[in-house]
């Protein structure tokens, strides 16, 4: 089953084993603040029952999940004062999730605030390879 994992530190927050500053729940979601925030109002946003990464999420739950970002963002930036934010959905080991239970990060950002969330672009060797690529990817769509 889904619905919960022993070992997993989000789905005991969701039990309610350990203490969180939330800020937001209903039947499917729980929304509190980052632990080690970015920046003021750092925010993840989880399902309450236990899938490893937003690809793993049914479809219902994905649109109701994007559409409570929305929500809560709205109201973050609102009370922060803030009016620009990154949307990060870190997924695998690779991309640094560090917690294998899906969660949306919305962090408020504001000129000269110092974070660093770039990633140097690499180039394709020529016109032909990613020519190729978004042809395969295209036809498998
Ligand atoms: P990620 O690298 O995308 O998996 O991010 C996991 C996030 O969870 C990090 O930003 C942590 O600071 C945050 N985090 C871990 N434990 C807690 C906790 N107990 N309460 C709030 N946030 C947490
Ligand atoms: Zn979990």
């Amino acid at each position: 089953m889904n619905n919960s994992n022993s070992d997993c530190i989000f789905c005991k927050i969701v039990k309610g084993e350990i203490p969180c500053h939330k800020i937001y729940e209903d039947e499917d979601f729980l929304a509190f603040l980052d632990i080690h925030p970015e920046t003021p109002g750092h925010t993840l946003i989880i399902t309450k029952k236990h899938f490893k990464t937003m690809l793993d999420l049914p479809e219902d739950l994905l649109c109701k999940i994007i559409k409570k970002v929305q929500k809560i963002t709205k109201v973050v930036l609102d009370i922060t004062g803030y009016k620009a934010f990154n949307l990060v959905v870190n997924t695998g080991k690779d991309a640094g999730q560090l917690v294998d239970h899906v969660h949306f990060h919305i962090i408020p950002r504001i000129e000269g605030d110092d974070r660093k969330f770039y990633i140097p672009p690499i180039k394709y060797k020529n016109k032909q390879e990613i020519k190729k690529l978004a042809t395969k990817i295209k036809n498998s769509l």
